[in-house]
């Protein structure tokens, strides 16, 4: 290994091989997996990613890319060790305003993506709740949603080019600056939503959108979680196609109300965050008002200004702040059903969570059907953790639905991914992996299953109860 390590340092320069005690940084994500690793690289560009891969495929070394680390399923978790590929240093930005696309290095953060378009009056819809930390190859690797994908669409609506080093350290160029392409198979898909398991996305193009001159948001409250559930399905067959429909259940509200403008603390079991968008002010606020009739909850509050409405939004988001500073005792669910369903999957989790005494904060992208019960436990209560997730994620595949609609399988879900899955399906999965990382050196045991589905998933997670991988406490780890 020391003599791997320098022989990448004389690719990427001493300073950016990390050794030392910030190699903490890397071992976890944004939940309590957690594992050791050699060292951490922080590649320039495309190049210097190709010719660490290099080294690493001659070497048979296990690589880990990394973007911001805000993952929620354990992707950027070193569970074999041996290197983490952090990306933060791609941040080249171009917005290339006349054709409607910006070219982005994959350590580029969401939020100053959408930022620099703003400049331009344009857009990049696609809005994950991390979108100030997470970056764009973190994003395309999760198929990231947010708020604004009900209307807008996923990161895989708006990628059409993208730079991959392959597992020898080849170099793949996919796609280009055009909106519409039907020549030959899309590869670029392959790797969209591949968790860093087939290759590594250097540079991403994508479409931008003329960015709406004005919205409207308004914060309705509902004496019942199942109530807004119900309202969700209404105002979605109503003909209106909102901006964004978000939903908090009063638990989540509790951790983030203090955020809320004054005036916007409902006291109600669940709250619906409605938005629309639009260049006609009127239309907007016309069509805003009708949707809040339809959703026909207990307590309406429109924002009547931009700091109100960021206000909202910055509660909504704070949410998962939240789960990251309680990463050790939290395990935060990402299931989605079909829109008709949403009512009776609320129900359930609900039911469970009282069930068993666990507290559940909820958010979701309620408009896709998307819903994040986090499951907040203390010691006594971990072992019912693993009992609980496993009967969310059933319920969601029984009502038709997915385990994980935008945050991946990473390590923590694989072993749930045959309950959606066909075992056919899997094996092609294997054969795709195979094919192209045929030495299985990039991102080792995620996505594939590789225990048994039950109740004790959580069991044998390394981070787990406070312990790594080693069996040793965090503070016995050599720095
Ligand atoms: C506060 C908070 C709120 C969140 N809200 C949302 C939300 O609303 N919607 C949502 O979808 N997610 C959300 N997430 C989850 C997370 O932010 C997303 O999954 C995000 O896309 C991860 O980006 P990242 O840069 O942090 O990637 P990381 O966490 O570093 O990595 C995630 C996965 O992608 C792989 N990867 C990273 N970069 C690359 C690359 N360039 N090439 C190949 N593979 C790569 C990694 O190996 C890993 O498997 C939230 C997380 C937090 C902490």
């Amino acid at each position: 290994m020391t003599d791997l390590l320098d022989r990448i340092r004389a690719v990427v320069g001493e300073a950016n091989v990390i050794v030392d005690t910030r190699l903490e940084d890397y071992e976890h994500d944004g939940t309590f997996l957690q594992h050791e690793l050699t060292a951490a690289v922080l590649p320039a560009g495309t190049e210097e990613v190709a010719q660490v891969v290099k080294l690493c495929a001659e070497t048979r070394t296990p690589l880990t890319t990394r973007g911001a680390g805000s993952g929620l399923v354990g992707g950027p978790v070193p569970l074999s060790g041996g290197l983490v590929l952090s990306l933060e240093r791609l941040t080249q930005l171009e917005i290339d305003a006349p054709n409607l696309m910006a070219v982005a290095g994959a350590g580029v953060v969401n939020g100053n993506l959408d930022a620099a378009a703003a400049e331009a009056g344009l857009m990049y819809p696609p809005d994950p709740a991390s979108k100030e930390i997470s970056t764009i190859g973190g994003n395309v690797a999760c198929n990231s949603g947010g708020p604004h994908c009900l209307k807008y669409g996923l990161t895989a609506d708006y990628v059409v080019g993208m730079t991959v080093v392959l597992a020898d350290g080849s170099v793949l160029k996919l796609g280009g600056r055009i909106r519409k392409r039907s020549s030959g198979y899309r590869l670029l898909h392959l790797f969209i939503g591949s968790e860093g398991t087939l290759g590594i996305v250097t540079e991403v193009i994508v479409k931008l959108v003329p960015r709406p001159r004005h919205q409207a948001t308004a914060m309705v409250g509902f004496a019942s979680i199942e109530d807004a559930a119900a309202a969700v399905r209404r105002v979605l067959h109503s003909g209106h196609l909102p901006a964004a429909l978000e939903m908090m259940n009063q638990e989540a509200l509790e951790y983030v109300g203090h955020f809320l403008p004054a005036g916007f603390k409902p006291g109600h079991e669940a709250v619906l965050i409605i938005e629309q968008d639009g260049n006609d002010r009127e239309q907007v606020l016309l069509q805003l008002a009708e949707m809040v009739e339809i959703l026909d909850g207990i307590d309406n509050r429109v924002a009547q200004s931009e700091a109100e409405r960021e206000g909202i939004w910055n509660a909504r988001r704070q949410f998962g702040q939240v789960l990251v500073q309680l990463r050790k005792n939290v395990f935060s669910e990402d299931v989605a059903v079909p829109i008709s369903m949403i009512p009776e999957m609320v129900h359930r989790f609900h039911a469970l969570g009282l069930k068993h005494g666990v507290a559940m904060p909820t958010v979701a992208h309620a408009g896709d059907g998307n819903l994040h019960p986090a499951l907040v436990f203390d010691e006594e209560q971990r072992q019912l953790v693993g009992p609980i997730a496993a009967q969310i994620f059933r319920d969601a595949v029984e009502l038709g639905g997915t385990i994980s609609a935008e945050h991946g399988l990473g390590a923590l879900k694989r072993d749930f991914a045959a309950l959606e899955h066909s075992a056919e399906e899997i094996a092609w999965w294997r054969r795709l992996k195979d094919l192209y990382d045929p030495l299985g050196i990039l991102n080792p045991h995620k996505i594939f299953p590789e225990q048994p589905a039950d109740d004790h998933f959580l069991d044998q997670q390394p981070g787990w109860g406070r312990k790594l991988a080693s069996g040793r406490d965090r503070s016995e780890v050599a720095t």
